[in-house]
């Protein structure tokens, strides 16, 4: 039914238990506390998650995207900060996977799968975070070194991760100008500050920072790959793993909703019945679980597309849009069938609400998606040419 292998199916049935056993617990405390969550990040080590997309001989699991997307999901269900401190590593480690020199496989790949060693993307700038061609960031060549000058903001997980997956200009003068965009592996050198956390709705618990690069020097062989020039293209190949990513997350967000407000909907009274048995209030239920289906097919669908590797970003795109526009109506009927407890802070529904936003923003706007899928559709001729 799951469509997983029975070993897939146990890793995901393990973190269900983890989410249930070890999550639920402390959740809110961490979430209106804003606490990192260092002894579950432990566990997920442990358990193997930051090396779910990184296959033999580099990780020891590696398993398919279905069964990755299915573990965000419930890691998000628990709570989505989980999911999310992960998100940007899987981006990382994919781009170092299909685009890295094997020197680069072998330094990082066999570290970042334990979660030993702990990556980040940045791309966004406080310029802008869609028009990724006109960034500021330069990369400047000087004998063995490169110099990096520039600042790129809202990048998850900064504190915490070694290994930057940097996007800048290494030809400022390039025409069109994506040609000159390269990506460098760089770590906390000298020069590189993270200048400051930034205050969130949500996705709590987990940092998200502003960095600030200022004659940081980083060595000729921090570039991805073998040449330069090539770090756009290889971004957006990376963000297909990325949006299946952050589509899963919204499933998750959207499934903790749709179980809260379906139990609530039974054990909740008003004149006389359950409120479930109020039509307008049943129908929420339906509208949510049958989105919430949708939103899954969809996510299934790029992941299996993504695995044969056949080009995905229209299809990753399309789980993202629909999941994470789907994720916050279901949070906001959710909070419509708890009523007046739904807005209240000791009750999960309200967090729902505040990181289901997260996900129609992050790894591209649903405005961007919406412009992949067009020019997608556009230049393969339809949808399902
Ligand atoms: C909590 C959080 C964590 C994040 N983590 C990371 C991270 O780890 N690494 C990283 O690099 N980034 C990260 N981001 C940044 C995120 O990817 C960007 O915020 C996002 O890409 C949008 O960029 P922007 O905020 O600069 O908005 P802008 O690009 O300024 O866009 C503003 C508005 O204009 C719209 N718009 C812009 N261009 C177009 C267009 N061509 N067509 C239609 N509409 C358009 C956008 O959709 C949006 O509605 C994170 C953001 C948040 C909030």
């Amino acid at each position: 039914m799951s469509g997983l292998q029975e070993e897939e199916q146990a890793i995901v049935e393990l973190v269900a238990k983890f989410v249930e056993e070890e999550v639920r617990p402390v959740v809110q405390e961490l979430e209106h506390t804003d606490t990192y969550p260092e002894a579950l990040i432990e566990q997920m080590k442990a358990m193997g998650i930051f090396g779910l997309a990184i296959p033999r001989p580099y990780g020891e699991v590696g398993v398919s995207t279905a069964c990755y997307a299915k573990v965000t999901e419930e890691l998000a269900r628990g709570w989505m900060s989980l999911a999310g401190a992960f998100g940007g590593h899987t981006v990382v480690s994919k781009l170092i996977l299909q685009h890295g020199r094997q020197e680069q496989r072998e330094r990082y790949l066999p570290r970042m799968a334990t979660g030993e060693l702990r990556a980040t993307m940045a791309l966004t700038e406080p310029g802008g975070g869609s028009d990724l061609q006109a960034m500021r960031t330069v990369a400047r060549r000087d004998g063995d070194d490169y110099v990096v000058n520039g600042s790129k903001m809202w990048i998850t997980n900064a504190e915490r991760s070694q290994l930057t997956a940097l996007l800048c200009r290494t030809d400022p003068h390039a025409d069109p100008p994506h040609k000159g965009i390269s990506i460098l592996l760089v770590g906390k050198d000298p020069g590189f500050t993270v200048s400051r956390r930034l205050p969130k709705l949500g996705f709590k618990g987990v940092e998200t920072c502003e960095l600030v690069f200022e004659d940081f020097r980083a060595p000729a062989d921090a570039l991805l790959g073998a040449v330069e020039g090539k770090g756009f293209a290889q971004m957006m190949q990376g963000l297909e793993i990325g949006r299946v990513q952050v589509a899963s997350r919204a499933v998750g967000v959207a499934r903790a909703a749709l179980d809260d407000a379906l139990r609530y909907a039974q054990e909740r009274e008003a004149f006389g019945k359950p409120i479930w048995k109020h039509q307008s209030i049943g129908n929420y239920l339906a509208d949510m679980a049958t989105k919430l289906k949708a939103s899954q097919l969809l996510v299934r669908h790029a992941a299996e597309r993504y695995d044969a590797g056949e080009r995905s970003d229209m299809e990753a795109g399309m789980a993202k849009l629909f999941a994470s526009e789907a994720a916050m109506e279901i949070a906001l009927d959710a909070m419509r069938i708890h009523g007046g407890y739904g807005y209240s802070t000791e009750f999960d529904v309200e967090r729902y609400f505040r990181d289901a936003p997260l996900m129609i923003i992050g790894e591209g706007t649903n405005e961007i998606q919406r412009n992949v899928i067009a020019r997608q559709l556009v230049s393969r001729g339809g949808l399902d040419a």
